[in-house]
């Protein structure tokens, strides 16, 4: 009996492994997605965040140059002042100058604005750079490691079925049966060690007499609470 429950031990070793696999089926791709997601998102909001800090500098050195060429006309309408003749003539220069004055002011609240801008997107892109630096190289070393796993899922698998077969072939048939029947009803936990005086995976503490059966290992005695194989572990 010991040494179908040794099989059946490794057995189940096998079929964690086995669950293991056929899960990072599943979970392999996205963690493969979420690396690969990191690394566009930071590089796209690296490329968005240049492309404003472009624009803000061209919006500023136009409104620069537009504020130059109006102080050019205000200091030109202000040499005019100096030689009119008329009301008229006086108010239509007021008018002019105050025009550019406005504008001026304008132009230069928002060169203020944008100057402020400017300094965020200028540190925000120094620490984007900084992570786009830090996420490449992370993530591309995982990224090598999760795809080569991903490739060899298969083998891996298909390794683990033909050593589950030359395991089981040593299983008796009754046994073997229980043992499938069990896992299909309870996953993979078949085989459980008697902990504390009790059943290891549902905890019902189990009589002095049915302990004794267990650790004389001279047959299967299966828990009455959950239906799993008790097994002796020295506890
Ligand atoms: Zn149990």
């Amino acid at each position: 009996m010991k040494k179908e429950m040794e099989m059946l031990l490794k057995l189940q070793e096998i079929d964690y492994q086995l669950g293991e696999l056929e899960r990072s089926k599943d979970y392999l791709p996205d963690m493969i997605f979420n690396l690969e997601k990191e690394i566009e998102d930071t590089n796209r909001e690296l490329v968005e965040t240049e492309e404003e800090l472009k624009n803000q500098n061209l919006e500023k050195k136009s409104l620069e140059l537009e504020v130059d060429s109006l102080n050019q006309e205000l200091n030109k309408f202000q040499q005019q002042m100096k030689v009119i003749k008329t009301n008229k003539e006086y108010d239509a220069l007021t008018t002019e100058i105050a025009n550019r004055k406005l504008k001026i002011s304008k132009n230069e609240d928002r060169i203020l604005e944008l100057m402020d801008s400017i300094d965020e997107l200028e540190e925000k892109s120094t620490e984007l750079k900084k992570k786009k630096e830090d996420v490449d190289a992370t993530n591309t070393t995982q990224l090598e490691t999760l795809r080569k796993e991903m490739d060899s899922v298969g083998t891996k698998i298909k390794m683990k079925e033909d050593e589950r077969k030359n395991v089981t072939v040593r299983i008796e048939k009754r046994l073997l049966a229980t043992y499938e029947r069990i896992k299909k009803g309870r996953g993979t936990d078949v085989v459980v060690a008697v902990k504390k005086g009790a059943c290891g995976a549902c905890y019902k503490s189990l009589p002095h007499q049915r302990i004794q059966e267990i650790k004389m290992g001279n047959g299967i005695i299966i828990c009455d609470s959950c239906g799993r194989i008790l097994l002796w572990t020295g506890e």
